[in-house]
């Protein structure tokens, strides 16, 4: 049986600074970004990474239960 309050932690409150906030907003943009191209732009031979279909096949599933158009 717990006793109330005996093991209660304290959150922390979050402290991000205006550029903090901005430095982790693009690098987030910039990770969605990649993801959106791999999953729904990257076909293979359009690839901007090789000639290779293994990002494609990775992706593939994923690529479909999104919606994207793909063969
Ligand atoms: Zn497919």
């Amino acid at each position: 049986m717990t006793t109330p309050g005996a093991s209660r932690s304290k959150a922390l409150p979050l402290d991000l600074s205006a550029t903090k906030a901005a430095v982790w907003l693009s690098l987030t943009a910039v990770l969605a970004l990649m993801v959106l191209y791999f999953v729904g732009v990257d076909q293979g031979a359009t690839s901007v990474f090789g000639d290779n279909m293994y990002i494609h096949e990775f992706v593939h599933d994923a690529r479909h239960l999104l919606g994207f158009p793909c063969h």
